[in-house]
């Protein structure tokens, strides 16, 4: 909650952002389609949006949870779309993150044609499950090696 020079109190549009789960640009969509009343600012860096209030009817459609279709983890879903070949549309829901993963860029030589083509779903699946998480081991390996390097450039420094 910021407050400017005036006495006026409101959200800046990363904190509706961050509060609604979208990102500033769809905050901004609702300031642009009236779906958020805001008042133009000038600040030290700038005009800067500040809104009073964020109303009931934004924050209420809250972010489904559930068990991702390709992982099985229990996590905020959103719903994965793809065609295959034949242009034949699908959807399943999954997580950000298996959403993020299946993309055509993924699976090299399927996507001639038209955006969005994946193979089917039991391919996505095996891809899901066969990308390693990288062993806890291997970042622990990894923090010594930089503490050690770090080690040797403060030595060298407290040297000069
Ligand atoms: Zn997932």
């Amino acid at each position: 909650m910021l407050e400017d020079n005036g006495g006026k109190t409101g959200y800046t549009i990363p904190e509706v952002a961050e509060i609604l789960n979208c990102s500033s640009k769809t905050v901004r969509r609702y300031i642009n389609n009236g779906k958020l009343i805001s008042t133009r600012l000038e600040g030290k860096y700038g005009d800067y949006h500040l809104i009073p209030e964020i109303p009931s009817s934004l924050v209420l459609p809250k972010e489904k949870t559930g068990i991702c279709e390709a992982c099985r983890e229990e996590r905020p879903l959103v719903r994965h779309h793809w065609f295959d070949i034949e242009g034949h549309y699908y959807s399943k829901e999954v997580c950000r993150r298996c959403n993020a993963l299946l993309i055509p860029q993924n699976f090299p030589g399927e996507k001639e044609g038209r955006k969005d083509i994946l193979p089917s779903w039991e391919k996505q699946l095996k891809y899901i499950h066969g990308l390693k998480p990288v062993p806890v081991l291997d970042i622990m390996a990894m923090l010594e090696s930089i503490i050690a390097k770090l080690d040797i450039l403060i030595e060298k420094q407290t040297l000069h």
